[in-house]
């Protein structure tokens, strides 16, 4: 180990347990722990209030973790690379490391950014630390395409199979700069946030794994798809912002599975849960060997298949008032919390693509503008998904039926309720005739004046457009 100190940039990777990036930082000297906040990460802040608040909070969090080992973080507000090499000027450090980012925009900074270390004779070292395995690891099998998986299934194959590092914990790790000068941690209020809500760090994050490891991940198979029982995670935000590794998930989950005295169902409940953090790999793996796709489709054929940009519906799915309760309780939940259910995005992502035939696009910005997660990858990848423009190889794009899922997800109507006050009163017995029913919602149901009727009626729009879909790819 060189004497000395070497720079440790955070960004979305706000924890110092089993950390790919302070691990190669510390390796290399003592840690000066630098979080810098240039203009792009103070945009994407800006964008989404609870987002700016999550982060703050998170930062707290990890200050105050660093202090307990008599250190703190240094913060700049600057460009990265004023950031990286002044402080690395001030403190004669060797260079400085950070973990990768997977979207086009930050892919092209982390490669300026070494750039500008190395013209200034200082080591730049990018690690792989957001994905539980690096885009590398899983990318043997090539496709005609280029380098990487562009399907789920054959990628999950080799996924499941390929080990999972672990790093070093933070007690082993060197922190120095404590006498270095500091700006005042990131606050809410420079964001343009009023009133934050408690942000997260990663004890949080850790607690809540485990209260879902414990409690239902066991019946992740069952109750997953069902929006009234929160039966997911709720982790994607710590997992966007790092304040849990996705290596550690992973590899507990695995253990789970290797446990001998594990039942059936919970064995089903932990694949499934392990799929699900592969799609997340997916995506990142996706979008680093694929980076135009931030933009234009994965699939050649639909590129310029012709979206909408405007629809006399689109303000109403914006606003979570479609008509359509899954949907509109879905767009609310995002509204209030910064998180929408899963499944229920998907749902309310089909239909701004197919029944109103807006471009995934508009709809990724709308969501960017509410999500605590800040992963245009991810989000890319999903969008594209559900638009059936991107990685689903499926013929046809899957077209959800949003009275159809309500049925099928909600059908006590408990998850809508929940959020959309109009139907909060409205009797159980109110929801049954739509069980029945096979064609479009009618709004006896509701009041006038009151939950509006839906935008479109789905079984036309989604003929309409699956007409449009098959004259453009087979004319
Ligand atoms: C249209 C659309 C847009 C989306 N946009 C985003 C986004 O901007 N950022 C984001 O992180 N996720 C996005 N997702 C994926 C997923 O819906 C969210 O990660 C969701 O918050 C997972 O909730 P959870 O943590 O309770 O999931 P769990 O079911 O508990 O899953 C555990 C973890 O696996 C990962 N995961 C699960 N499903 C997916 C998936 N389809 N793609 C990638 N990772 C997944 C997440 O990190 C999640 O925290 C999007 C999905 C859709 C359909």
């Amino acid at each position: 180990m060189a004497d000395g100190p070497f720079i440790y940039r955070f960004g979305k990777d706000l924890r110092l347990d089993d950390h790919a990036g302070l691990a190669a930082a510390s390796s290399r000297g003592a840690v000066l722990p630098l979080l810098a906040v240039d203009p792009p990460m103070e945009a994407r802040l800006r964008a989404s209030p609870r987002r700016a608040a999550f982060f703050c909070g998170a930062v707290r969090a990890l200050d105050e973790e660093l202090r307990e080992r008599g250190s703190r973080l240094i913060v700049r507000r600057a460009g990265a690379e004023a950031a990286v090499l002044g402080l690395a000027r001030e403190a004669g450090a060797a260079g400085a490391a950070w973990s990768a980012s997977y979207d086009d925009a930050g892919m092209r900074r982390d490669e300026s950014l070494r750039e500008a270390l190395e013209r200034a004779g200082l080591q730049a070292v990018v690690v792989h630390d957001s994905p539980a395995v690096a885009p590398e690891e899983s990318a043997g099998a090539r496709s005609a395409e280029g380098p990487g998986y562009r399907a789920f299934s054959p990628y999950f194959e080799v996924w499941r199979e390929l080990p999972i590092a672990s790093h070093e914990s933070p007690l082993l790790l060197r922190f120095a700069g404590e006498e270095i000068d500091n700006e005042g941690l990131p606050h809410p209020a420079e964001f343009g946030v009023g009133d934050p809500p408690g942000g997260g760090g990663s004890a949080v994050a850790r607690r809540l794994f485990a209260t879902f490891l414990r409690e239902r991940a066991p019946q992740y198979a069952i109750d997953a798809n069902v929006p009234a029982e929160d039966g997911t995670s709720g982790l994607s935000a710590h997992l966007s912002f790092g304040t849990i590794s996705a290596r550690s998930i992973a590899l507990a989950v695995r253990g789970r599975l290797a446990d001998p005295f594990s039942i059936g169902e919970q064995r089903l409940s932990m694949r499934l849960f392990l799929r699900a953090l592969a799609h997340r790999d997916f995506f990142l793996q996706l979008s680093w060997f694929n980076p135009q796709t931030h933009d234009e489709p994965l699939q050649g054929k639909m590129r310029g298949f012709r979206w909408e940009r405007s629809h006399a519906g689109l303000d109403a799915w914006r606003a979570g008032a479609t008509g359509f309760p899954l949907v509109d309780a879905g767009i609310r939940q995002l509204h209030r919390t910064g998180w929408m259910h899963p499944h229920v995005r998907a749902v309310a992502a089909s239909t701004l693509c197919f029944d109103l035939g807006v471009d995934w696009r508009v709809g990724r910005a709308e969501w960017d503008r509410w999500l605590i997660e800040d992963d245009p990858a991810i989000a890319t990848g999903n969008w594209q998904w559900i638009a059936g423009v991107g990685a689903d190889m499926a013929q046809y794009p899957r077209i959800y039926n949003p009275e159809r899922q309500l049925r099928r997800y909600d059908p006590a109507g408990l998850y809508v309720r929940r959020w959309i006050d109009e139907l909060r009163g409205v009797p159980l017995e109110a929801w049954q005739p739509r069980a029945k029913s096979t064609g479009q919602l009618r709004l006896a149901l509701f009041a006038e004046g009151e939950y509006p009727p839906p935008v479109v009626d789905h079984a036309v729009a989604a003929r309409s457009f699956l007409r449009r879909y098959r004259e453009f790819v087979s004319p």
